[in-house]
Protein backbone atom coordinates (compact mmCIF):
# COMPACT_ATOMS: atom_id res chain seq x y z
CA UNK A 1 0.00 0.00 0.00
CA UNK A 2 2.75 2.39 0.93
CA UNK A 3 4.81 1.29 -2.18
CA UNK A 4 3.72 4.66 -4.11
CA UNK A 5 3.37 6.97 -1.33
CA UNK A 6 6.05 10.35 -2.05
CA UNK A 7 6.87 12.26 0.91
CA UNK A 8 6.33 15.59 0.45
CA UNK A 9 9.95 17.64 0.22
CA UNK A 10 11.10 18.50 3.87
CA UNK A 11 11.00 21.65 5.62
CA UNK A 12 14.12 23.07 4.77
CA UNK A 13 15.31 23.96 8.79
CA UNK A 14 14.61 20.22 9.55
CA UNK A 15 17.37 19.56 6.55
CA UNK A 16 20.05 22.35 7.85
CA UNK A 17 19.66 20.42 11.58
CA UNK A 18 19.98 17.55 10.20
CA UNK A 19 23.80 18.68 8.23
CA UNK A 20 24.37 20.29 11.01
CA UNK A 21 24.05 16.82 13.22
CA UNK A 22 26.70 15.35 10.47
CA UNK A 23 29.03 17.69 10.68
CA UNK A 24 32.27 16.52 12.97
CA UNK A 25 34.04 19.77 12.71
CA UNK A 26 34.21 21.01 16.63
CA UNK A 27 34.16 24.61 15.56
CA UNK A 28 30.85 24.49 13.48
CA UNK A 29 28.02 27.00 14.12
CA UNK A 30 24.44 26.34 14.26
CA UNK A 31 22.48 29.11 13.07
CA UNK A 32 19.43 27.28 11.68
CA UNK A 33 16.74 26.06 14.28
CA UNK A 34 14.96 28.65 16.22
CA UNK A 35 15.70 28.03 20.21
CA UNK A 36 17.62 31.03 22.38
CA UNK A 37 20.73 30.28 23.17
CA UNK A 38 22.80 31.71 26.01
CA UNK A 39 26.75 33.31 25.94
CA UNK A 40 27.75 29.70 26.01
CA UNK A 41 25.41 28.36 23.29
CA UNK A 42 23.45 26.19 25.73
CA UNK A 43 19.51 25.98 25.42
CA UNK A 44 19.56 26.67 29.77
CA UNK A 45 16.48 25.95 31.39
CA UNK A 46 15.38 28.86 32.90
CA UNK A 47 15.54 29.35 36.96
CA UNK A 48 12.12 30.07 37.26
CA UNK A 49 10.93 26.92 35.16
CA UNK A 50 13.14 24.44 37.65
CA UNK A 51 11.89 26.28 40.55
CA UNK A 52 8.32 26.19 39.26
CA UNK A 53 9.00 22.27 38.18
CA UNK A 54 10.43 21.66 41.50
CA UNK A 55 6.95 22.71 43.39
CA UNK A 56 5.37 21.04 41.07
CA UNK A 57 6.91 17.87 41.49
CA UNK A 58 5.76 18.04 45.26
CA UNK A 59 2.42 19.52 44.96
CA UNK A 60 1.11 17.10 41.88
CA UNK A 61 -1.42 14.39 42.93
CA UNK A 62 -2.33 13.18 40.07
CA UNK A 63 -1.89 12.64 35.94
CA UNK A 64 -5.73 12.55 34.94
CA UNK A 65 -7.08 14.37 32.06
CA UNK A 66 -7.01 18.23 31.85
CA UNK A 67 -9.83 18.07 28.97
CA UNK A 68 -10.25 19.35 25.66
CA UNK A 69 -9.78 23.23 26.81
CA UNK A 70 -6.84 22.25 28.79
CA UNK A 71 -5.98 24.92 31.70
CA UNK A 72 -8.12 27.86 32.38
CA UNK A 73 -6.06 29.69 34.65
CA UNK A 74 -3.09 29.22 32.62
CA UNK A 75 -4.63 30.29 30.07
CA UNK A 76 -5.96 33.56 31.69
CA UNK A 77 -2.87 34.02 33.58
CA UNK A 78 -0.59 34.17 30.37
CA UNK A 79 -3.07 36.38 28.64
CA UNK A 80 -3.32 39.25 32.19
CA UNK A 81 0.78 38.93 32.15
CA UNK A 82 0.55 40.11 28.23
CA UNK A 83 -3.02 41.91 27.81
CA UNK A 84 -3.42 43.41 31.45
CA UNK A 85 -6.70 44.78 31.73
CA UNK A 86 -8.07 43.89 28.92
CA UNK A 87 -11.28 45.49 28.22
CA UNK A 88 -12.39 41.94 25.96
CA UNK A 89 -11.59 39.97 29.07
CA UNK A 90 -13.45 42.29 31.43
CA UNK A 91 -16.29 41.79 28.72
CA UNK A 92 -16.17 38.25 28.67
CA UNK A 93 -15.52 38.23 25.18
CA UNK A 94 -12.69 36.51 25.12
CA UNK A 95 -12.35 32.06 25.08
CA UNK A 96 -9.34 30.27 25.61
CA UNK A 97 -7.88 26.63 24.74
CA UNK A 98 -4.31 25.37 25.97
CA UNK A 99 -3.07 24.08 23.00
CA UNK A 100 0.28 21.62 22.25
CA UNK A 101 2.60 24.56 21.61
CA UNK A 102 1.94 27.78 18.96
CA UNK A 103 1.98 25.38 16.50
CA UNK A 104 -1.32 23.45 17.93
CA UNK A 105 -2.65 27.13 19.02
CA UNK A 106 -2.77 28.10 15.47
CA UNK A 107 -3.43 25.04 14.24
CA UNK A 108 -6.69 24.94 15.67
CA UNK A 109 -7.68 28.67 14.87
CA UNK A 110 -7.39 28.25 11.24
CA UNK A 111 -10.00 24.99 12.11
CA UNK A 112 -12.13 27.14 13.86
CA UNK A 113 -11.64 30.29 11.25
CA UNK A 114 -12.22 27.52 8.36
CA UNK A 115 -14.96 26.54 10.33
CA UNK A 116 -16.65 29.27 10.55
CA UNK A 117 -16.19 30.31 6.85
CA UNK A 118 -14.58 27.84 4.94
CA UNK A 119 -14.60 30.30 2.14
CA UNK A 120 -11.71 32.20 3.76
CA UNK A 121 -8.57 32.27 2.83
CA UNK A 122 -5.45 32.94 4.68
CA UNK A 123 -3.57 36.06 3.59
CA UNK A 124 0.57 36.12 4.24
CA UNK A 125 3.31 38.15 3.99
CA UNK A 126 6.45 36.32 2.38
CA UNK A 127 8.72 35.07 3.63
CA UNK A 128 7.11 33.56 6.58
CA UNK A 129 7.62 30.93 9.40
CA UNK A 130 8.16 27.74 6.91
CA UNK A 131 5.28 26.18 8.88
CA UNK A 132 2.47 28.99 8.58
CA UNK A 133 1.58 27.84 4.90
CA UNK A 134 1.85 23.71 4.83
CA UNK A 135 -0.39 23.70 8.45
CA UNK A 136 -2.92 26.04 7.03
CA UNK A 137 -3.40 23.98 3.86
CA UNK A 138 -3.93 20.62 6.20
CA UNK A 139 -6.71 22.84 7.90
CA UNK A 140 -8.37 23.34 4.22
CA UNK A 141 -7.42 26.89 4.00
CA UNK A 142 -5.84 28.43 0.75
CA UNK A 143 -3.62 30.88 1.25
CA UNK A 144 -2.55 34.10 -0.68
CA UNK A 145 0.71 35.61 -0.37
CA UNK A 146 2.08 39.06 -0.63
CA UNK A 147 5.64 40.87 -0.17
CA UNK A 148 5.95 41.77 3.58
CA UNK A 149 9.66 42.21 3.05
CA UNK A 150 11.73 44.83 1.40
CA UNK A 151 15.15 43.67 1.10
CA UNK A 152 17.07 46.91 0.01
CA UNK A 153 15.80 48.69 3.32
CA UNK A 154 15.37 45.48 5.77
CA UNK A 155 12.68 46.71 6.41
CA UNK A 156 8.37 45.69 6.41
CA UNK A 157 6.94 46.48 2.89
CA UNK A 158 4.28 48.55 4.87
CA UNK A 159 2.25 49.45 0.86
CA UNK A 160 2.19 45.95 0.04
CA UNK A 161 0.89 44.96 3.45
CA UNK A 162 -1.65 47.72 2.83
CA UNK A 163 -2.18 46.80 -0.60
CA UNK A 164 -2.82 43.10 0.34
CA UNK A 165 -5.25 44.52 2.54
CA UNK A 166 -7.41 46.19 0.12
CA UNK A 167 -7.16 43.02 -2.21
CA UNK A 168 -8.65 40.53 0.56
CA UNK A 169 -12.57 39.84 0.35
CA UNK A 170 -14.19 40.35 3.47
CA UNK A 171 -13.77 37.37 6.07
CA UNK A 172 -10.48 36.54 5.07
CA UNK A 173 -8.05 35.82 7.57
CA UNK A 174 -4.92 38.13 8.10
CA UNK A 175 -2.09 36.30 9.25
CA UNK A 176 0.17 38.56 11.57
CA UNK A 177 3.43 38.13 13.52
CA UNK A 178 2.67 39.85 16.96
CA UNK A 179 6.29 40.59 17.33
CA UNK A 180 9.85 39.46 16.25
CA UNK A 181 9.35 38.06 12.73
CA UNK A 182 10.21 34.99 11.61
CA UNK A 183 12.52 34.90 9.37
CA UNK A 184 13.24 38.57 8.93
CA UNK A 185 12.99 40.38 11.88
CA UNK A 186 11.56 43.26 10.35
CA UNK A 187 8.93 45.06 12.76
CA UNK A 188 6.01 47.82 12.18
CA UNK A 189 5.93 50.25 14.37
CA UNK A 190 2.91 51.18 16.41
CA UNK A 191 1.81 53.94 13.88
CA UNK A 192 1.48 51.06 11.37
CA UNK A 193 -0.12 48.92 13.76
CA UNK A 194 -2.51 51.81 14.45
CA UNK A 195 -2.96 51.97 10.51
CA UNK A 196 -3.30 48.31 9.85
CA UNK A 197 -5.92 48.00 12.74
CA UNK A 198 -7.94 50.63 10.94
CA UNK A 199 -7.36 49.13 7.92
CA UNK A 200 -8.73 45.87 8.80
CA UNK A 201 -11.60 46.78 10.46
CA UNK A 202 -12.50 48.75 7.29
CA UNK A 203 -12.00 46.04 5.01
CA UNK A 204 -13.84 43.46 7.79
CA UNK A 205 -10.97 40.74 7.77
CA UNK A 206 -10.27 38.31 10.58
CA UNK A 207 -6.74 39.49 12.20
CA UNK A 208 -4.99 35.89 13.47
CA UNK A 209 -1.55 36.77 15.45
CA UNK A 210 1.00 34.49 15.76
CA UNK A 211 2.55 35.44 19.06
CA UNK A 212 5.49 33.24 19.57
CA UNK A 213 8.06 35.21 20.91
CA UNK A 214 7.12 38.03 23.09
CA UNK A 215 9.62 39.91 25.55
CA UNK A 216 12.47 38.72 23.03
CA UNK A 217 12.52 42.23 21.71
CA UNK A 218 11.08 45.03 24.06
CA UNK A 219 9.74 43.37 26.85
CA UNK A 220 7.06 41.21 27.18
CA UNK A 221 3.73 43.43 26.97
CA UNK A 222 5.72 45.87 24.91
CA UNK A 223 6.11 43.01 22.47
CA UNK A 224 2.48 42.05 22.49
CA UNK A 225 1.17 45.86 22.25
CA UNK A 226 0.90 45.33 18.15
CA UNK A 227 -1.46 42.47 18.79
CA UNK A 228 -3.26 44.42 21.59
CA UNK A 229 -3.66 47.40 19.46
CA UNK A 230 -5.59 44.97 17.11
CA UNK A 231 -7.85 43.79 20.34
CA UNK A 232 -8.79 47.42 21.58
CA UNK A 233 -9.59 48.17 17.92
CA UNK A 234 -11.80 45.54 15.82
CA UNK A 235 -14.50 42.80 17.04
CA UNK A 236 -12.90 39.29 16.20
CA UNK A 237 -9.60 38.19 16.58
CA UNK A 238 -7.87 34.98 16.63
CA UNK A 239 -4.31 34.90 18.56
CA UNK A 240 -1.46 31.79 18.68
CA UNK A 241 0.48 32.44 21.64
CA UNK A 242 3.22 29.89 22.32
CA UNK A 243 5.18 29.51 25.37
CA UNK A 244 8.19 27.63 23.63
CA UNK A 245 10.35 30.99 23.44
CA UNK A 246 9.30 33.16 25.87
CA UNK A 247 9.65 30.10 28.60
CA UNK A 248 11.93 27.76 26.97
CA UNK A 249 9.94 24.97 27.20
CA UNK A 250 10.03 24.06 23.82
CA UNK A 251 9.91 20.42 24.34
CA UNK A 252 7.13 21.02 26.65
CA UNK A 253 4.73 21.82 23.96
CA UNK A 254 3.32 24.68 25.65
CA UNK A 255 0.30 27.18 24.04
CA UNK A 256 -2.57 28.48 23.63
CA UNK A 257 -5.32 29.69 21.42
CA UNK A 258 -7.11 32.97 22.51
CA UNK A 259 -10.34 34.02 20.40
CA UNK A 260 -11.83 37.10 21.10
CA UNK A 261 -15.60 37.78 19.54
CA UNK A 262 -18.24 40.35 19.39
CA UNK A 263 -20.38 38.87 22.45
CA UNK A 264 -19.95 36.38 25.34
CA UNK A 265 -22.23 34.30 23.84
CA UNK A 266 -19.80 34.25 20.52
CA UNK A 267 -17.33 34.05 22.57
CA UNK A 268 -18.73 30.72 24.44
CA UNK A 269 -20.04 29.02 20.96
CA UNK A 270 -15.83 29.42 19.50
CA UNK A 271 -14.50 27.73 23.02
CA UNK A 272 -16.93 24.89 22.80
CA UNK A 273 -16.02 24.64 18.30
CA UNK A 274 -12.35 24.82 19.27
CA UNK A 275 -12.55 22.34 22.44
CA UNK A 276 -14.56 19.95 19.97
CA UNK A 277 -11.93 20.25 17.25
CA UNK A 278 -9.20 19.68 19.80
CA UNK A 279 -10.80 16.81 20.81
CA UNK A 280 -10.31 15.31 17.31
CA UNK A 281 -6.79 16.25 17.09
CA UNK A 282 -5.12 15.83 20.29
CA UNK A 283 -7.82 15.16 22.38
CA UNK A 284 -6.36 16.72 25.41
CA UNK A 285 -2.93 18.89 25.96
CA UNK A 286 -0.24 17.93 27.74
CA UNK A 287 0.11 19.14 31.40
CA UNK A 288 3.61 19.59 32.44
CA UNK A 289 4.52 23.05 30.57
CA UNK A 290 1.36 25.18 31.18
CA UNK A 291 1.64 23.85 34.97
CA UNK A 292 4.68 25.35 35.08
CA UNK A 293 3.65 29.02 33.70
CA UNK A 294 0.72 29.08 35.61
CA UNK A 295 3.08 28.36 38.58
CA UNK A 296 5.76 31.20 37.57
CA UNK A 297 2.98 33.55 36.73
CA UNK A 298 0.90 32.92 40.21
CA UNK A 299 4.31 34.01 42.32
CA UNK A 300 5.36 37.29 42.50
CA UNK A 301 9.18 36.32 42.98
CA UNK A 302 9.17 33.30 40.44
CA UNK A 303 7.53 35.91 37.90
CA UNK A 304 9.88 38.65 38.48
CA UNK A 305 12.70 36.51 38.34
CA UNK A 306 11.38 34.63 35.20
CA UNK A 307 11.56 38.40 33.86
CA UNK A 308 14.58 39.35 34.76
CA UNK A 309 15.97 35.86 32.62
CA UNK A 310 13.70 37.34 29.61
CA UNK A 311 15.28 40.54 29.73
CA UNK A 312 18.70 39.29 29.89
CA UNK A 313 17.43 37.10 26.90
CA UNK A 314 16.58 40.24 25.10
CA UNK A 315 19.72 42.57 25.70
CA UNK A 316 21.96 39.51 24.28
CA UNK A 317 20.29 39.34 20.94
CA UNK A 318 19.96 43.33 21.02
CA UNK A 319 24.27 43.28 21.67
CA UNK A 320 24.59 41.17 19.09
CA UNK A 321 22.10 42.73 16.59
CA UNK A 322 24.49 45.66 17.22
CA UNK A 323 27.61 44.04 16.51
CA UNK A 324 26.56 42.52 13.36
CA UNK A 325 24.92 46.40 12.06
CA UNK A 326 28.68 47.28 12.84
CA UNK A 327 30.33 45.09 10.97
CA UNK A 328 30.29 46.45 7.51
CA UNK A 329 29.06 43.94 5.78
CA UNK A 330 26.83 44.37 2.89
CA UNK A 331 23.21 44.15 4.40
CA UNK A 332 23.71 44.14 7.71
CA UNK A 333 22.81 47.66 8.89
CA UNK A 334 19.12 47.42 9.28
CA UNK A 335 19.63 44.61 11.80
CA UNK A 336 20.21 46.56 14.67
CA UNK A 337 16.88 48.18 13.98
CA UNK A 338 15.00 44.63 13.74
CA UNK A 339 14.35 42.32 16.48
CA UNK A 340 14.32 38.93 18.03
CA UNK A 341 15.86 36.08 17.19
CA UNK A 342 16.39 36.27 13.00
CA UNK A 343 17.84 38.01 10.33
CA UNK A 344 17.97 37.35 7.20
CA UNK A 345 21.94 37.51 5.54
CA UNK A 346 21.75 38.55 2.02
CA UNK A 347 23.81 35.22 0.80
CA UNK A 348 22.42 33.07 -2.37
CA UNK A 349 22.64 29.47 -2.01
CA UNK A 350 25.62 28.89 -3.45
CA UNK A 351 27.23 31.12 -0.83
CA UNK A 352 25.11 29.53 1.79
CA UNK A 353 26.45 26.39 0.77
CA UNK A 354 29.74 27.69 0.42
CA UNK A 355 29.76 28.86 4.11
CA UNK A 356 28.66 25.07 5.42
CA UNK A 357 31.31 23.30 3.48
CA UNK A 358 34.22 25.66 3.76
CA UNK A 359 33.16 27.66 7.56
CA UNK A 360 30.81 25.11 8.70
CA UNK A 361 28.60 27.66 9.48
CA UNK A 362 24.79 26.24 9.12
CA UNK A 363 21.99 28.24 8.20
CA UNK A 364 18.64 28.31 6.61
CA UNK A 365 18.42 28.20 2.77
CA UNK A 366 16.56 31.29 2.72
CA UNK A 367 19.52 33.35 4.35
CA UNK A 368 18.05 33.57 7.56
CA UNK A 369 20.30 32.96 10.51
CA UNK A 370 19.47 32.55 14.08
CA UNK A 371 21.43 35.12 16.31
CA UNK A 372 21.17 33.84 19.26
CA UNK A 373 23.63 30.65 17.55
CA UNK A 374 26.17 33.80 17.95
CA UNK A 375 28.44 34.21 20.95
CA UNK A 376 31.76 36.16 22.22
CA UNK A 377 33.47 32.71 21.40
CA UNK A 378 32.37 32.24 17.31
CA UNK A 379 30.75 35.42 15.90
CA UNK A 380 34.10 36.63 14.77
CA UNK A 381 34.49 33.15 12.83
CA UNK A 382 31.19 34.39 11.63
CA UNK A 383 31.82 37.74 10.46
CA UNK A 384 35.29 36.38 8.89
CA UNK A 385 33.80 33.86 6.91
CA UNK A 386 30.96 36.04 6.22
CA UNK A 387 33.55 38.61 4.60
CA UNK A 388 34.71 35.29 2.72
CA UNK A 389 31.64 35.05 0.99
CA UNK A 390 31.24 38.38 0.43
CA UNK A 391 34.24 38.83 -1.32
CA UNK A 392 35.06 35.42 -2.67
N1 LIG B 1 5.18 30.70 15.12
C1 LIG B 1 6.40 31.06 14.77
C2 LIG B 1 6.59 32.30 13.97
C3 LIG B 1 7.50 30.28 15.13
O1 LIG B 1 8.73 30.65 14.75
C4 LIG B 1 7.29 29.10 15.89
C5 LIG B 1 8.42 28.23 16.25
O2 LIG B 1 9.49 28.26 15.74
C6 LIG B 1 5.98 28.78 16.25
C7 LIG B 1 4.96 29.60 15.86
C8 LIG B 1 5.61 27.55 17.02
O3 LIG B 1 6.21 27.30 18.16
P1 LIG B 1 5.89 26.02 19.04
O4 LIG B 1 4.85 25.20 18.36
O5 LIG B 1 7.18 25.29 19.16
O6 LIG B 1 5.38 26.57 20.32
Amino acid sequence: MFETMRPPAPDSLMEVGRLFRADMRDEKIDLGVGTYRDGEGRIKIMAAVKQAEERQLKSQMGKGYLGPGGDQLYCERLMEALFPDLPAMADRRLSFVQTPGGTGAYRLGLELAAFRSPASRLIVGAPTWPNHIPVAERAGLRSVTYRHYDPATGTVDFDAMMEAVSDARPGDLFLLHGCCHNPTGAALSPAQWAELADALLEAKLLPLIDLAYAGMARGLVEDAAGTRRLLDRLPEAIIAISCSKSFGLYSERTGMLAVMAASPSAADACRLTAETFARSLWSNPPDHGAAIVRTILGDEGMRANWLAELDAMRHRLAGIRSRLAASGLPGTEPIAAQEGLFAMMPFDSGQIAAMREKHAVYMDMSGRINIAGLNAGNIDRFLHACRDMSHP
